[in-house]
């Protein structure tokens, strides 16, 4: 059983069975169904209530078990998960990735350093190896700036430590011991799991299964050789995977410069969704041209989503360009907006104009790649 919704919870309740004390706000809560759902999201004591009947409070004691324990290696956390699927909630920690570094190779010193140096940046996340295991006869020379453990000490981690020995054994045990973990509350199966790669696997094998083990439901996979594009594809795999649905990825709502811009720059509009700006910003970084970037507050929303949640409106633009003193630092009053808000343009030329900002909207594109031709045809038609 996965843990008890507020409905779920609800129909133990005393307003649920048309009680006399149903509603009594005994619990400091207005109604039993708010008290239901603030039991769900554990944001209330069982105990404040004098009607729960024993079956919802042992309901509640064997939801509330931890499904997965949570390790920590130095600042790596690993575990406590406690959903199938991200979208029931969230997945808690990311995937480790590790890297057997063998001592007894002659070269092991470079492949460190190469396993040091290795980061990528990929919205607004820099990203390295999460642990380094040396293995070999001499560890007393060996240490890294990541985080890192021999192999003997990896070996008494609190953690269960399977040998990937084929890909369909493998993944129907992730599977089978997260089900376990979550909807039996199997304390059998309560460990974070570990898999260790093989090492005879092609790198487009290890890729294929690691990716899949990143899926469902690897805690942390150790790889026994390191290649940069193989850790790229899986970090950035494992960046969508581990991203927190209830709270969209997002940037700093303010005005960014490209290219060194001045009074005369182009001026593109666009809202905090944080795959949306960095689609944008890829495209203006390439641009001859230098400009500005306004973004506007949006809760991460991309525009189309934040204009029908009116998280975009023309009265947020007015108040962002006056925020920055925007008008009075440009000589260009053209601001490019995208191309899916097209339909807002007249309400939003209003808006502008009533507040004084003598700015003239222009569509540009709905995709981002467009945004190269767009300017060479924009740019055109001012000359
Ligand atoms: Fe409902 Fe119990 Fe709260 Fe009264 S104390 S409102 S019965 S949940």
């Amino acid at each position: 059983m996965a843990e008890l919704s507020g409905l779920q919870i609800f129909k133990y309740l005393p307003a649920a069975k048309k009680s006399e004390v149903s509603n009594c706000k005994k619990c400091g809560c207005p109604t039993c169904m708010a008290y239901a759902l603030k039991l769900a999201k554990k944001q209330a004591d069982v105990d404040v209530c004098p009607y729960i009947p024993d079956t919802l409070r042992s309901l509640l004691e064997y939801s509330n078990k931890e499904p997965q324990k949570t390790v920590k290696i130095n600042d790596l956390v690993i575990g406590g998960e406690n959903v199938l699927f991200r979208h029931e909630k969230t997945f808690i920690n990311k995937t480790a990735i590790a890297v057997v570094i063998d001592t007894l190779q002659p070269n092991w010193r470079e492949i460190l350093k190469q396993v040091e140096d290795f980061e990528i940046v990929r919205v607004n996340e820099t990203m390295k190896v999460d642990l380094v295991i040396f293995s070999g006869p001499d560890m007393k020379n060996c240490c890294s700036t990541l985080n890192y453990m021999s192999f003997d000490d990896f070996c008494n981690l609190p953690i269960e430590i399977i040998l990937d020995e084929g890909f369909e054994k493998t993944a129907e045990y992730l599977i089978e011991s997260r089900q376990k973990a979550v909807l039996d509350r199997d304390e059998n199966y309560s460990k974070p799991v570990c898999v260790m790669m093989n090492g005879r696997d092609n790198l487009q094998e290890v890729c294929a299964k690691v990716s899949y083990y990143i899926c469902k439901y690897a805690n942390m996979v150790v790889l026994r050789d390191f290649d940069e594009a193989l850790v790229s594809t899986l970090m950035t795999l494992r960046q969508n995977i581990f991203t927190d649905p209830q709270k969209p990825l997002q940037v700093e709502s303010k005005i960014y410069e490209f290219n060194n811009p001045d009074e005369n720059s182009l001026v593109f509009l666009t809202t905090n969704f944080a795959l949306t700006f960095f689609a944008v910003t890829n495209e203006l970084e390439s641009l001859k041209q230098s400009s500005y970037l306004i973004v506007t507050p949006a809760d991460g929303m991309s525009v189309l989503t934040a204009w029908s949640a009116e998280k975009f409106t023309a009265n947020m633009v007015v108040n962002t360009l006056k925020k920055y003193e925007f008008s009075s630092k440009m000589k260009n009053r053209d601001i490019i907006i995208p191309g899916l808000l097209e339909h807002m343009k007249d309400e939003l030329q209003a808006e502008i104009n009533n507040a004084g900002l003598n700015f003239n909207i222009v569509i540009g594109t709905i995709e981002a790649f467009e945004i190269q031709d767009f300017v060479k045809r924009y740019i055109a038609s001012k000359n």
